[in-house]
């Protein structure tokens, strides 16, 4: 469900009811899958909070959908479940173990292991994004210095920009021409353009944001051993400098004897839905094992 502007817990509901209900056109589903933008216990079906939507703190999601739709309701984080989707339907197909990394405005992260989500003893496993990869870096959102959103994220890459193009006057020229000294309209998008074209300043910035993820995606494979990570969101669509800074920075901080792939996901913004559909399948099997 795509928020409005000024939306909370209650409109965002109301509206995800709304569709469901269109949707199923008076149908009854056997069992409904929900990708949360935030952390959620799924066990409980509770979500913790949004960090971008007000009103979410500590919401029984799955009950009150339950209440609603009269079908039982599954929910996971949307890192989580676009890692099962792309598992199961996208280009991790084929692997027991992966890390899925979503690069949009935040950094958020999945993991498959064994072939079956693992979400951790918090529900907060993959959270690669605020993996520090410089203690004494930046300030992040979380209150910590230096942690791969920090760097990687298309918000920050856009305010790092942008302080840099008002402090250095020389540097930038062909992201100023571009975006012709309207500053504050700088995204990740014309950063790319910009540097597609040469310029100094997005080109570095580019570098830096794949430098910084690689780092800590290096980190995980040290940790976890994964055959394959994939890469998805807005600023994976950056271009080629941004590609090879990622696997720069990840073969650099990896030990030799660890091997695995960097690639796109192949679901694109899909991948959540893919992965609301494999939590029912799970859902349905494990209570078919159980009844059987
Ligand atoms: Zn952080």
């Amino acid at each position: 469900v795509f928020a409005p502007p000024n939306s909370n817990a209650e409109t965002d509901i109301r509206q995800m009811v709304a569709l469901a209900k269109e949707m199923l056109a008076g149908e009854q589903p056997c069992a409904i899958g929900v990708s949360f933008g935030g952390p959620v216990d799924h066990d409980r079906g509770l979500v913790h909070l949004s960090h971008h939507v007000p009103g979410w703190e500590n919401i029984r999601l799955s009950s009150l959908l339950e209440t609603k739709l009269s079908a039982p309701v599954l929910i996971d984080n949307d890192a989580n479940v676009a890692a099962l989707g792309e598992h199961r339907y996208g280009a991790g197909r084929g692997y027991q173990t992966l890390l899925y990394v979503t690069v949009s405005t935040g950094v958020g992260g999945g993991w498959i292991i064994n072939g079956q989500p693992w979400r951790g003893h918090e529900n907060m496993a993959g959270e690669i994004g605020h993996t520090v990869v410089d203690p004494q870096g930046p300030r992040c959102l979380c209150g910590k210095r230096g942690c791969v959103e920090r760097f990687a994220s298309g918000r920050y890459i856009a305010q790092d920009v942008r302080e840099e193009l008002s402090a250095s006057p020389g540097k930038g020229e062909i992201l100023r021409a571009l975006v012709q000294d309207q500053i504050a309209s700088i995204d990740t998008k014309l950063i790319a353009e910009a540097a597609a074209r040469g310029d100094d300043l997005a080109i570095e910035a580019l570098k830096t944001a794949a430098r910084a993820l690689g780092v800590g995606i290096g980190n995980a494979a040290n940790l976890i051993n994964p055959p394959l990570i994939l890469l998805g969101g807005g600023v994976t669509k950056t271009g080629d400098i941004f590609w090879e800074g990622v696997r720069q920075g990840a073969r650099m901080t990896s030990l030799p004897e660890i091997h695995f792939e960097i690639e796109p996901a192949g679901l694109g913004d899909d991948a959540p839905l893919w992965g609301a559909i494999a939590l029912v399948e799970n859902y349905l099997a494990n209570s078919m094992t159980q009844s059987a």
